[in-house]
């Protein structure tokens, strides 16, 4: 069975265009991929998609025959698409034998996939079916403050409690800044206090709090450090989606057939 790779991350992060590496190192690895693009905005697709919600529904005309704004029309578009997604599951499932992952790219902004019903219904209906580990894509050099790193942690941290699936928590962005200081901080608790206190303007009971939370988050998951850009950090990544895939096995798997 194909492993689901689903990616999401903050606007700008880079998702698109991690996508679309992964495609460029599927083909040169003889890896079969297959693609499902979710973000129905996107006016250019830098790789070729399998299946696209852009085929199913018209975001524009979604937006004028409903009279929303845009992003309404993007979530009512993945509402409409969602509807349908039992079809998604067939085509994947006839193809199953023939394929080794699914990568499938979500919307600009990250809270249409992480926080409607439909990015819900998607997640679980992937999750009951196949392997499926979430990709959260982290704008490495957005993120050098400790402020900025801590809110994108604590949202990493609400998608792993609200999906219960595997993360990999994917630094783009390194051909920019690396991502050392990072992983100092998730390692490092007395680090990332040091680095937090430069900033007065934050009490630090409060984030004294919010990072001991994080602590703990830290400790379930995988990291890696990737360049969209320049490609550095693909086998690290795979590595990483392998080794979560078998925790899906051994966790998620067991916790759905109990609910069988
Ligand atoms: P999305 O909204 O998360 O899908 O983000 P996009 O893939 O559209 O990328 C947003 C911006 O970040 C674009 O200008 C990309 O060229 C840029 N970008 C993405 N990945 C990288 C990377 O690894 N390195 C650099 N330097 N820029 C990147
Ligand atoms: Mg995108």
């Amino acid at each position: 069975k194909p492993v689901i790779i689903i990616v999401v991350g903050m606007a700008g992060s880079g998702k698109t265009t991690f996508l679309h590496r992964l495609v460029c190192h599927t083909l040169s690895s003889n890896i079969r991929g297959y693609v499902l693009n979710l973000d129905p905005a996107v006016t250019t697709l830098p790789f070729g998609a399998n299946i696209d919600i852009r085929d199913t529904v018209r975001y524009k005309e979604v937006m004028k025959e409903y009279n929303l704004g845009p992003n309404g029309g993007i979530l009512t578009s993945l509402n409409l698409f969602a509807t349908k997604f039992d079809e998604v599951i067939s085509v994947i499932e006839r193809r199953a034998d023939q394929l080794d992952y699914v990568l499938v790219d979500t919307p600009g902004q990250i809270e249409i996939f992480t926080w409607s019903a439909s990015g819900a219904i998607i997640t679980e209906a992937f999750a009951s079916t196949f392997p499926t580990v979430i990709a959260y894509v982290v704008d490495t050099p957005r993120s050098a403050n400790p402020v900025t790193f801590m809110s994108n942690m604590l949202y990493a941290c609400s998608i792993l409690y609200k999906t219960r699936l595997p993360l990999v928590l994917v630094f783009n962005k390194v051909d920019v800044a690396k991502h050392e200081f990072a992983l100092e901080w998730m390692e490092d608790f007395e680090a990332f206090q040091a680095a937090i206190e430069t900033d007065s303007s934050y009490t630090s009971t409060l984030t004294r709090s919010l990072s001991l939370v994080l602590d703990e988050f830290y400790k379930n998951l995988k990291s890696v450090g990737v360049s969209a850009v320049s490609g550095t950090g693909m086998e690290a990544f795979f590595s990483a989606i392998e080794a979560s895939a078998e925790e899906y096995m051994e966790n998620y798997k067991v916790d759905l057939d109990k609910r069988r």
